[in-house]
Parts: structure tokens; sequence; C-alpha cells
């Protein structure tokens, strides 16, 4: 029997860990030095939870404020999964956000906001820099074209999903939290300025 870590709840919201797969390697990412422990809980996948799996480790999602895909990997990258599992939490009148990589369009080859569109409460994206040099330096992206196509989700989702906040991490070198502030400013979406203790 597993004992893989598919929910875990901090404060009065809920954690999802559906995958620990990402087209990412940030430097600055625990998992990247094999660390695969997030506050007291321990994040090592050993299989991809489906459906069932991970409805049944949620409960009830109306005792939390919100229900997050998190996790050490991409929730995007099992989009089919994760907008299943969405339906299902917002059938019973849980608020969904998606901690992500902003690379689901580039990885699935199309525009998958409008997929989103009443499901997803929020979106908190990495953005990590305010230009390509900076981003494929702390991120060193898989996918060629990362860092455009992380804008342009930010493009597509502003004013599709209620809430859209883009975040870089203060103190890492390079990154110009002003400088990435102007640039979502101008994708039409807010921006948060992160310590460096917190994936996603
Ligand atoms: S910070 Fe997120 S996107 Fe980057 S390597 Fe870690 S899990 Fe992947």
């Amino acid at each position: 029997m597993s004992t893989q870590t598919i929910s875990y709840q901090i404060e009065d919201r809920l954690y999802l860990s559906i995958t620990d797969h990402c087209t990412l390697v940030c430097e600055f990412c625990p998992k990247t030095q094999g660390v695969m422990q997030v506050h007291d809980f321990d994040l090592t996948v050993d299989h991809r939870p489906e459906f069932t799996e991970i409805v049944e480790s949620i409960g009830d999602p109306a005792e939390y404020t919100q229900i997050v895909f998190c996790g050490f990997g991409e929730p995007t990258l099992r989009l089919k999964v994760l907008l299943e599992v969405a339906h299902w939490i917002k059938q019973r009148g849980g608020t969904i956000r998606i901690n992500t990589d902003g690379l689901a369009n580039l990885v699935h080859k199309h525009n998958v906001v409008p997929e989103m569109v009443g499901l997803i409460d929020e979106l908190s994206i990495s953005m990590n820099g305010q230009n390509e040099e900076v981003y494929n330096r702390h991120c060193q992206p898989q996918l060629e074209g990362s860092f455009e196509a992380m804008l342009d989700f930010l493009r597509a989702a502003a004013g599709r999903i209620p809430l859209v906040t883009a975040t870089a991490i203060d103190g890492l070198d390079g990154v110009d939290i002003e400088a990435c502030r102007r640039l979502t400013d101008e994708c039409g979406v807010g921006f948060r300025a992160r310590k460096l203790d917190i994936v996603g």
C-alpha cells in the first residue's frame, strides 16, 4: 500500500500533489536538490494518482477555504485528471487555485484557458524572471520558448480566470522585482513577490 502524500493541509487550505514531473529544473527548487519535503510533508511520488484516489484523499472540499493543485511538479501536465477533479470539487462547493509554471499551452499545444474558465478560481503563475536570460538561468526550461509561452499564458488567463497572480522570488540573483511587476502589469495580471521557501 502506497504511503504517497496526495493531499496535505496547511492552515485552512488543502494542497494536492498529483505529479512530480515538470519541464523546468528550477535551481531554487528543493526537488532539484533531491529534497522532497514541504512543511512536514514528504511529497515523494511513487505513482500517478488517478481521479478516485485523488478525490478520496480530499474528503469534503467545502471544509477548506481553498483547494490548491501544487506539489513538487507541474499539475497542468496532468490536465485531464486535474480538470475532472476540479469539476468534482466545484460541484461540492469548493474553491480552486492552481500553482503553475504557466506552460500548459506550450505543453498541450493549444490554449487550455477556456477549459479552466468557470472551474478554476485562481491561478498563481511562477514568472521567476523579467526576461528570458534571467528566467532560463534560474528555471532551466527543457522546452524551447518557455519564457514567451509563460507570458502568453498570463495574457490568455487575464480577465478570464477571476484571480491571476504572477510571482517571482525576491532576492534571487538578477531578478528585478519591479521589472517583473511592470511586465505583469503589461500582461494584465497581478504580481506578488515571494520568499524562497515556497514551491510550485
Ligand atoms: S519550482 Fe516547481 S516548476 Fe520549478 S522545478 Fe520545482 S516543482 Fe518544477
